[in-house]
């Protein structure tokens, strides 16, 4: 078994995104990325630095550094000591935490409160590793023209085992995507549950990402009503209150 992790940072903030915006959570950010999304805004977690960095007080930015790899057990520890202020839950976040599937159901099962997955919803396999330890999962869809690739098998398997906990699926929106590949994403999601949350989250406009028309919000929004229970539409906000 991975006793090791290969961490960015440890964080205590306020969900900005999808159906827990505005909850106190602590954000154990991993290294890794099986994917490169042209709207990416954390391509510093993509491979694991040197060092990582860890918040001594919950929500002071009192970081300290530490090696990497980091045992997972003194990663549990510390992120147990900082949940003595309440938090909703733990994030897993990345990157895409399930790169590293093995340390994080060590981590996942040592954890003293709610666990909360944030990923992008391609490593079914991985997941079942982790499962049985997730409380919440913050799944994204990935259309083609994000990733260059095309990703509609394993995010039907992963949302199909997800389903089996709290799950959101979260779709970001931007200018210019292909709405055939965006009827698909939300046909995949009525195909497993009509009742499943879809939050379309707008691109934050960065790397040359061209923010969405509000005109194209209510549009895209209208389709996906057609065939799901509950859309949402939630922008990024930690981005306006400046919270990391
Ligand atoms: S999956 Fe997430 S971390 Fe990975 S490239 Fe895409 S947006 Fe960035």
């Amino acid at each position: 078994m991975k006793d090791v992790v290969d961490l960015v940072e440890v964080f205590s903030s306020i969900q900005g995104e999808g159906k827990y915006v505005g909850c106190r959570q602590l954000f154990v950010r991993l290294a890794g990325c099986n994917l490169q999304c042209d709207y990416c805004d954390t391509p510093h977690s993509y491979v694991a630095a040197e060092h990582c960095r860890i918040e001594q007080t919950a929500g002071k930015r009192d970081f300290s550094n530490s090696a990497n790899p980091v045992k997972v057990t003194a990663l549990a520890l510390a992120v147990n000591q900082m949940l003595r202020q309440p938090h909703h839950s733990v994030s897993l976040t990345g990157g895409e935490p399930l790169c590293q599937a093995e340390a994080l159901q060590q981590l996942a099962a040592q954890i003293n409160g709610r666990v909360y997955l944030e990923t992008n919803g391609t490593l079914p396999q991985a997941l079942k590793q982790v499962l049985p330890y997730i409380d919440i999962i913050s799944m994204d869809i990935k259309l083609p023209k994000t990733t260059g690739r095309v990703l509609w098998r394993e995010h039907s398997e992963f949302l199909s085992l997800a389903r089996a906990k709290d799950v959101f699926v979260k779709l970001v929106i931007e200018e210019g995507m292909d709405i055939r590949h965006f009827d698909q994403a939300v046909k995949l999601i009525a195909d497993i549950g009509r009742d499943i949350l879809l939050v379309l989250q707008p691109v934050s406009p960065l790397n040359g990402c061209k923010a969405i028309v509000p005109e194209k919000i209510i549009e895209v929004h209208n389709r996906a009503l057609l065939r799901l229970e509950n859309v949402r539409v939630i922008p990024q906000t930690h981005k306006f209150i400046g919270q990391l």
